[in-house]
């Protein structure tokens, strides 16, 4: 076979086998080849390197997209000067992601406006990137997708949205007081999050039993981040020079 039909059919089998990144750079890597004198390991290195570049950056937009962040925000993007309370190490610790790893909970508290969604948004991204299935809800989110689902049946099916992924967010828990059943459907969730089954399901009736249990599987071994800072949304009305140790100016 001579080197072009050879050439041909490379590129065939190579787009046969949905490798297109290299079978689109095919020719221009062996010119370089032929120019730069690499071996024939150097060619295929390369050539595949590319193909790996491609698909790694594929899956990243293919979970970045269904985390479903509301937002895009990164830990880059937050101001730590602004909130000088959040300890900067215990956010860069949390960046590592171990505590996804080692199956740890995150909890943020405080205030509207300071930052916590942002966090946790941050966390979910750079989750996506290190390549961890990711999803972000709210806490009504949850629980009305849950209910209904459980009135079509289908409840059992629509859980492992929230149990499959690596790295759950569950925002705005805690704002408003959740009712039963929603408190019912996060208690699920968060239990089957932690494979314990419904030992003590059956004794779960009122509100405060299910809170309390609640709170307890998200504290076991959780890094609570409790920001007590100010809204960042308002940092134009609260005296930023007084805060800075400048004039105070009064209109
Ligand atoms: P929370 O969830 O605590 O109510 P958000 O995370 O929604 O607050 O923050 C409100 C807005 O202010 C968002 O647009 C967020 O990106 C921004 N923000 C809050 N804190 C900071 C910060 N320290 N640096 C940069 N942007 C911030
Ligand atoms: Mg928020």
């Amino acid at each position: 076979m001579n080197e072009a039909s050879s050439y041909q059919r490379l590129r065939e089998h190579l787009s046969y086998l949905k490798l297109d990144t290299a079978a689109e750079n095919l020719s221009p890597e062996l010119d370089r080849a032929t120019k730069e004198k690499l071996s024939t390991t150097q060619v295929l290195e390369r050539l595949l390197e590319l193909e790996v570049e491609a698909t790694r950056a594929r899956r990243q937009r293919g979970r970045l997209r269904y985390a479903r962040h509301p937002v895009h925000k990164t830990l880059a993007d937050f101001d730590f000067d602004f909130q000088p309370n959040l300890h900067r190490k215990v956010v860069a610790e949390l960046s590592t992601l171990r505590f996804v790893e080692e199956h740890r909970n995150v909890i943020l508290l405080g205030p509207p406006g300071v930052g916590k969604t942002h966090l946790a948004i941050a966390l979910g991204v750079a989750a996506t990137e290190a390549g961890y299935r990711t999803y972000f809800t709210s806490a009504s989110d949850l629980a009305q997708t849950l209910q209904a689902a459980h009135l079509e049946g289908l409840a059992h099916l629509k859980l492992r949205t929230y149990t499959q992924p690596s790295l759950l967010v569950i925002d705005e828990l805690g704002y408003l007081p959740l009712d039963q059943a929603s408190a019912n459907w996060i208690f699920q969730v968060v239990s089957r999050r932690y494979d314990r089954g419904f030992s003590d399901w059956g004794q779960v009736f009122a509100d405060a039993v299910v809170a309390g249990a609640i709170v307890d599987r998200l504290l076991h071994d959780a890094t609570v981040l409790n920001i007590r800072g100010h809204s960042y949304r308002m940092r134009a009305h609260q005296e930023p020079a007084a805060r800075r140790g400048g004039p105070l100016v009064v209109r």
